[in-house]
Formats: C-alpha cells, sequence, structure tokens
C-alpha cells in the first residue's frame, strides 16, 4: 500500500516528462529570424511572458467506483495565454498526464488557436484517470467530482474547456451536467457537446476532416496530386483517426492501418470502419487484435513485438502518412522508414506525434510535413463555432459547418505556407505556423500591455 501511494506521488511530482520543453525550443527556434525585427519583442519581454503559464490549477478528484472503494486522482488545468480570447483547449484523462504533459499541450494550443484567426486563448487540462475498463456510472461519478473542483475557473467569456484523449461527448455531457447543477447556468462553457443540448454538428468530425483538408489543399497546391487512390497510412483508433480515416476514404484514398496503444492493423484492402468503429467507439476501447480475427487478410502485430523504437503502422509503403494517435509517436527510424517506403507528405492529426529529429529528416529529404498546431487546428475551430451558436442561440446545419471548416483549412494552410515564403523558409510549414501565430499573439500581448 505505501509503495503504491510512494510510486504514484513519484510519478505526478518528479519531471520526467520533457514534452514541454520540446514544444517550446521547437518554436523558439522557429522565432529566431523574427525576435530581432521589433524591438518591442524585448521590450515587452514577450518570449518569457510566451513561455509561462498565467496560471496552473492542479486538484484532488475523489470519486467511488461500483464496489463503493473510494478513489484519488490528480486533476489539472493549465490556463497558459488569453491574449486573443477565453482560454480553450481539450481535457485528456489518460494515466500519463502530470503537468509536464499538459503543460506541452496547452502552450501547443496558443499557436493552434491563433492560426485559426478566431479570438480563443490556449489552454488544457485533465487527469490521470484512466477511462480503460470503467463502467459507464464510474466515468459519469468521475465527472462529476473532476467538474466540482474545476468549475470556479472556468466559464463561456473565461476558459472554455473541450475533449481529447479519453474524453469525448459523453464525458462532455457528464461535466456539464454537473457544471449546470452546481452553478444554475445553462451556458456554452464547454465545447463538443452533445447535439442534444447545444453541441455543433460535426464537432466529432472536425478534426479528422481538418486533417485531410488541410492535407488536400498542401497535396495540390505544393505538388498538384490528389488524395483519390493514393495508399495512406493512419495510427490510432480513436475520434481523430476515426474521422480522418473516414474522410480520406471519402475523398477514395486506399487507408491501409491503424494502431492502438497495444498494436497495430495492416489490411491491404483498406481498413474497414464499421469493425474499428465497434471496437472503439461509445467508450468500448477493445483492443484492435479483435480487427484481424473478424476481416480475412488483415495482420495484427503487437507493439512489443515491433523492433528497435520502430512502429510497424510507419513501416507500410505508402504515398502519405497520418499520425493521429499521441505524442513522440513517430521516431526518427520511423521517418527512415516512411521515405524509404516512398512517402511523400506527413500531416500530423495527433499534437506533437512526430519526434524533432524526425521532422528535421523529413524536412531535409524534401517530404512535406505538417505541424499539428496547423494540420488538426479544425477540431478547436468548430469548438469556437459552437460557442458562436451557444452565444447567438443558433444551429448551423452540418453542410454549413462542414464549408466553413474546409475554408478555415485553407486558410490556415495559405497563412501558414505565405509566412514560410517571407521569412525564406519555402515550404518548412513548422517555421511558418510558429511565425504567423507568434506575430498574432504577440501583438495582443503588446497592445494589452503587461
Ligand atoms: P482518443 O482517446 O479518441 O483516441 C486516442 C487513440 O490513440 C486511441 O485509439 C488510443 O489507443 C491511441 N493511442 C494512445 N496512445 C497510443 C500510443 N502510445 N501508441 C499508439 N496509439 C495510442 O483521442 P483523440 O483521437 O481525441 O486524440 C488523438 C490525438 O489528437 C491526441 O494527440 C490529441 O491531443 C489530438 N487532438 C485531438 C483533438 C480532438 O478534437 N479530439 C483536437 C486536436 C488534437 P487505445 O484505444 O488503446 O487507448
Amino acid at each position: 500500500m505505501v509503495e503504491k501511494i510512494l510510486a504514484n506521488l513519484e510519478k505526478s511530482n518528479c519531471v520526467t516528462d520533457n514534452t514541454f520543453l520540446q514544444a517550446v525550443s521547437e518554436v523558439l527556434t522557429s522565432l529566431e529570424p523574427i525576435v530581432k525585427t521589433d524591438s518591442r519583442y524585448e521590450q515587452f519581454a514577450i518570449l518569457e511572458r510566451l513561455v509561462t503559464p498565467d496560471r496552473v490549477i492542479q486538484f484532488k478528484v475523489q470519486w467511488l467506483d461500483d464496489n463503493n472503494h473510494v478513489h484519488i486522482n490528480n486533476g489539472y488545468r493549465i490556463q497558459f495565454n488569453n491574449s486573443l480570447g477565453p482560454y480553450k483547449g481539450g481535457l485528456r484523462f489518460h494515466p500519463s498526464v502530470t503537468t509536464g504533459v499538459l503543460k506541452f499541450l496547452a502552450f501547443e494550443q496558443i499557436f493552434k488557436n491563433a492560426l485559426t484567426g478566431l479570438p480563443i486563448g490556449g489552454a488544457k487540462g485533465g487527469s490521470d484517470f484512466d477511462p480503460k475498463g470503467k463502467s459507464d456510472f464510474e466515468i459519469m461519478r468521475f465527472c462529476r467530482a473532476f467538474m466540482r473542483e474545476l468549475y470556479p475557473y472556468i466559464g463561456a467569456r473565461v476558459d472554455v474547456p473541450a475533449g481529447d484523449i479519453g474524453v469525448g461527448s459523453r464525458e462532455i455531457g457528464y461535466l456539464f451536467g454537473e457544471y449546470k447543477r452546481i452553478t444554475h447556468q445553462y451556458d456554452g462553457v464547454l465545447s463538443g457537446k452533445p447535439y442534444a443540448f447545444g453541441g455543433s454538428l460535426m464537432r466529432p468530425q472536425a478534426t479528422g476532416y481538418g486533417v485531410v483538408y488541410f492535407a488536400r489543399e498542401m497535396l495540390s497546391q505544393e505538388l498538384q496530386e490528389t488524395l483519390e487512390g493514393k495508399v495512406c497510412t493512419v495510427s490510432g483508433a480513436g475520434n481523430v483517426a476515426i474521422h480522418t480515416i473516414e474522410k480520406l476514404q471519402q475523398l477514395g484514398a486506399i487507408v491501409v492501418t491503424c494502431s492502438d496503444s497495444d498494436g497495430t492493423i495492416y489490411d491491404p484492402r483498406g481498413i474497414d470502419l464499421t469493425v474499428v468503429r465497434e471496437l472503439k467507439e461509445n467508450g468500448r476501447r477493445l483492443s484492435l487484435a479483435g480487427y484481424a480475427d473478424q476481416i480475412p487478410g488483415s495482420v495484427y502485430t503487437q507493439k512489443s513485438d515491433y523492433p528497435n523504437g520502430a512502429h510497424a503502422v510507419w513501416n507500410t509503403s505508402c504515398f502519405a502518412a497520418f499520425p493521429c494517435a499521441t505524442q513522440n509517436e513517430l521516431t526518427l527510424i520511423d521517418a527512415q522508414n516512411l521515405i524509404k517506403n516512398g512517402c511523400v507528405a506527413v500531416v500530423e492529426g495527433a499534437n506533437m506525434p512526430t519526434e524533432p529529429e524526425a521532422i528535421a529528416l523529413l524536412q531535409r529529404e524534401s517530404v512535406l510535413f505538417s505541424p499539428g498546431k496547423a494540420s488538426n487546428a479544425g477540431g478547436v475551430a468548430v469548438s469556437e463555432f459552437e460557442m458562436s451558436q451557444n452565444a447567438s442561440m443558433e444551429k448551423w446545419d452540418f453542410d454549413k459547418v462542414d464549408r466553413k471548416l474546409d475554408e478555415l483549412m485553407r486558410q490556415i494552410y495559405k497563412r501558414v505556407s505565405l509566412t514560410a515564403k517571407e521569412y525564406d523558409r519555402e515550404r518548412n510549414f513548422v517555421d511558418g505556423a510558429n511565425i504567423a501565430a507568434f506575430k498574432r499573439v504577440a501583438e495582443a500581448m503588446i497592445l494589452e500591455g503587461v
């Protein structure tokens, strides 16, 4: 018992996670050419202020399982920067959640939200709670306990959380219900709500569809190519991966892989999404091994069977690759394998899924590389559309949201590629995204004063 408590404390207190430094270092490297171009950046200490969160909120979440046993988890909300609008960013429920992981995600969110051109600041939150294997009532009790601690810090004009890994519309529904019971307010305090009460049509699809709209535009402008008939690889089997696969298939691409935390499916005839959904949607989170049992000709590779830090999902011949699972899931060896197998574009659906050395290699070898903060911004954009609809009590139809999403992803691509060109970094969409976003946030920070 004592050992278990100490191990948990060690996990949540020691800084073994370098993802925040990784994210900051990537951004600051991109910004080198422009920080000297405007003396106000130094005068207003913009960089120092930008890498320091406004507030890190941590709380205890106490809840009862179905056998009335008490459980304790850590809950967090990192409100990083609200220069452009109310704090906005998802909640992640996963055992790997620590302050470090959430700081990286909240920091990235500032830039992603700025790239949308919409009035939203950057935040992220979540818990080290593991939803896997929990009953619906346990999820509900956990969400209610989490909101009891979080509610004083959020509000429709203050901070508007949404979903992320382990948090979909079911969890958002329970969180919203508890917020309403406590505050008696029926407002747009959370996005990603079920459509039945204030959710936006297309929010579940938005991140994945947006990733593919971005890819379509980038391939058309840079290579005069389309996705039709092309073999694509996708990692993950959650919200972002499923909707990326769905849109790729609608555009005529052949998606041959998906993956989860335990392994990868390769299906040369194209992933059957109905089977993936049966295994993964509505909180089921069953192993993808079940896919190979149902679909003859498909192959399941257990993660632990794959050697040397490489991942089976990236060792397949493909035209374009879409990492849509989690951070640092595409390593240097994976990038070498992708290049060897003829991949021409890597389009990130997840947040920071590609390791820095892998990005550098892909860029050196002229593989088009789009960072998640640009290509996965469709999710937060449609969340902002949901906030607009809630504020005006309107409901937009599916086609309207879809058209606006497509247009917004094209604009993000344009903003990122033009900025890259302007600063002599043609086709470097990492630098283009970081510089374009930084200029917008920095200007607001300067105008708002210290
Ligand atoms: P989900 O919880 O719906 O799905 C995550 C998927 O990734 C699951 O299939 C999970 O497997 C798998 N996964 C988790 N860890 C690993 C791993 N180490 N290796 C391989 N697969 C893994 O989350 P989302 O789809 O919402 O999020 C995916 C990514 O997209 C995250 O980086 C998130 O931050 C980012 N994102 C999400 C947005 C959204 O709107 N939801 C918006 C923008 C970015 P298993 O089933 O075994 O748990």
